[in-house]
Formats: structure tokens, C-alpha cells, sequence
């Protein structure tokens, strides 16, 4: 991967959205719910779960939060009328948790009257002590289709896990996409990845927890593969290695694919695009690659 290439990743910005959903067509299922489950159906047929994501992280009002929740109740109800292998993702921010924690819970609680499993996606550092709190909150008051996620970058990972021993969690591990400061986070691709098989472990020793393994990294997948909690499943994105995700479903591990899908796809498909240099720099060669002269 070249330098080229992550300096063209960080500019991404400036690519024009029409070329960026172009390319990012491969990690989201569409604009529609009907698109979403189209490509659960194709997964299913694959021996793959899924989980969907409504995308939508940029709000600012109420109503738009309140429309989030009625768009994840209407996927709901797609997934029991299709008969679908599938459960939810969902982004407390999405749901109002920058406007309020209450509107946020209330949000939330109408997705999980639905009595599907619902996973609360980590955001950045500074939503972490909320979202862990309204998970507890949750599983305290007796739900439990719920379940939270934890990245390997931040140092407090292994502290956090052990707090949540006693509910018996279900938590997905990942290495974490929004960069943070060295005060909090490890910044070093093998300290994160070190982290990760920690956390793993520490994941597995809990009685009663349930572990979702996201990662695409070949390395930590072997560690994982080599010592697997009681209860698993491995997890991928939309459009990366599925052919690694089928042959994994084919040695009979359980898989799920991350499914986002909404009108809302440009912020998702900058940070999927910007995490694979070479992907960007494919982009960039595709558009101003001529003007600037660039090769290969
Ligand atoms: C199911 C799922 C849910 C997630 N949920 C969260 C969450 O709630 N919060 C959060 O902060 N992060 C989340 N993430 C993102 C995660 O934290 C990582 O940023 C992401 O998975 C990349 O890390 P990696 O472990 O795959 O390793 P990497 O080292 O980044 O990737 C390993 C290899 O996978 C391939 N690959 C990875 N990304 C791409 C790509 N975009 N395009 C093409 N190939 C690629 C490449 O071959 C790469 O070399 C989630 C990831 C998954 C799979």
C-alpha cells in the first residue's frame, strides 16, 4: 500500500459524492429497505446471518431521531414477513444520545419491544461511558435481546469487560474504526491487535457471555479460530472477504454480516473507503488520475 495511497485517503473528502458512491457501492446494500433485504435473502442463501444497520449518524433533531427508531421498527417487520436469518444494529447517536439519554432510551426500547436481538454499535470515546451505562441499564431492567460492542484500541477494554462479567454479556469485539488520542487508545496496529486477543480471552472465560468476533484480519482470525469461546459467532462487513466469510461458513463456524442500508450512506462508505488506502487510491486514479498525471 502506498503512501500515495493514504494521502489520497485522507483527502477523500474532497472526492465528489457521485465517485464515492460509486465505489462504495460494495459495503452497503442499497438506499432502501427493499435493497437491505434483498442482500439478507443472498446471505441467508449463503449459510450468512446478517445484521442491518439504518444508516443515519448525522441528526441533529429530534424528529429525525424518532424517524431512525420507526425506520429500525420497519425493518423489523421486514425480517419477520420475509423470514429473515437477521437482526439489528443500531447507533445510540442515531437514536438521539447527543439530544438526550432518555430520548435515546426511549428510542431504543420501542426497537427492542420488537423481541429481536438488537446490538448497540460503539461510536467514538465520548459516547462510551453513555452506551455502556444504558446497556447495564437495559439488561438490569430485564431485557435481554440486547448487546453492546467493545474495541480492542481503547486501553479501558479489558477494565470494561471486567465490569461487565455479572450480566453475562453479549458482546461484540472489534478493533475500533474512529481514531483516537494515545492518552486513551492504542495507536500501534500491533498493540491494537494484542489488545484484541486479550480481550478475546478475557471474553471467553466469562460464564455465560456470548462473543461476536468482528474482524477481517487473517492473523487475529487464526488466534480466535485457535481458541473460540463456548458461544460465538464470527462477524464481517458487507463487501469484505466474502469469499474468506464463506469458507469459514463452509467449516461450519456461524457468520453474520454487517448489512447498512439508507439514504444515508456517504459518512459509512468515507470511513469504509478511508480504512482500505488502495480502495481511495483507485478513486482518485479513476477521476483526477489523468489530470495529475498519477500511474498504477
Ligand atoms: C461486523 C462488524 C461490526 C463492527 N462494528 C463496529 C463498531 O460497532 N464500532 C467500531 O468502532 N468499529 C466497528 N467495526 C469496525 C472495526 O472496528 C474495524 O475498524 C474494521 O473491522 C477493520 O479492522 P479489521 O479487524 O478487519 O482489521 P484490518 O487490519 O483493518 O483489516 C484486515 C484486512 O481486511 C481487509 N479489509 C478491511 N477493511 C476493508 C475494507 N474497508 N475494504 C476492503 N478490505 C478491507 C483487508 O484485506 C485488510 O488487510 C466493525 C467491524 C465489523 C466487521
Amino acid at each position: 500500500m502506498s503512501l500515495l495511497d493514504r494521502a489520497i485517503a485522507k483527502a477523500l473528502p474532497a472526492v465528489p459524492k457521485p465517485v464515492v458512491q460509486v465505489f462504495s457501492q460494495r459495503y452497503i446494500a442499497g438506499s432502501t429497505l427493499a435493497d437491505a433485504v434483498r442482500v439478507a435473502r443472498r446471505l441467508n442463501g449463503e449459510g450468512k446471518s446478517a445484521t442491518v444497520d439504518v444508516l443515519g449518524e448525522e441528526i441533529t433533531r429530534e424528529s429525525e431521531t424518532r424517524a431512525i427508531a420507526q425506520a429500525y421498527r420497519d425493518v423489523l417487520a421486514a425480517i419477520e414477513r420475509e423470514q429473515l436469518d437477521a437482526n439489528l444494529s443500531v447507533k445510540l447517536t442515531g437514536l438521539g444520545l447527543n439530544l438526550s439519554y432518555e430520548l435515546c432510551r426511549e428510542n431504543l426500547e420501542s426497537v427492542l419491544d420488537g423481541g429481536r436481538f438488537v446490538r448497540i454499535d460503539m461510536e467514538d470515546a465520548s459516547t462510551t461511558d453513555a452506551t455502556l451505562r444504558l446497556y447495564r441499564e437495559l439488561r438490569e431492567n430485564g431485557r435481554d435481546n440486547v448487546g453492546v460492542v467493545l474495541q480492542s484500541r481503547l486501553r479501558r477494554t479489558l477494565d470494561d469487560i471486567r465490569a461487565l462479567a455479572d450480566l453475562q454479556p453479549n458482546v461484540r469485539i472489534c478493533k475500533g474504526i474512529y481514531l483516537e488520542p494515545a492518552s486513551i487508545a492504542h495507536t500501534d496496529y500491533e498493540a491494537i491487535r494484542a489488545n484484541y486477543v486479550r480481550a478475546l480471552h478475557a471474553l471467553a472465560e466469562i460464564d455465560g457471555a456470548h462473543v461476536a468476533i468482528a474482524t477481517h484480519d487473517e492473523w487475529l482470525l487464526g488466534e480466535a479460530l485457535r481458541a473460540l469461546p463456548p458461544s460465538y459467532e464470527l462477524q464481517m462487513l458487507l463487501g469484505v472477504r466474502e469469499q474468506r466469510a464463506s469458507q469459514l461458513v463452509h467449516e461450519g463456524h456461524p457468520l453474520r454480516v454487517y448489512v447498512p442500508f439508507g439514504e444515508q450512506w456517504y459518512a459509512y462508505s468515507k470511513r469504509r473507503l478511508q480504512e482500505n488506502p488502495a480502495m481511495a487510491g483507485t478513486i482518485a486514479r479513476a477521476t483526477v488520475g489523468r489530470v495529475l498525471g498519477l500511474s498504477g
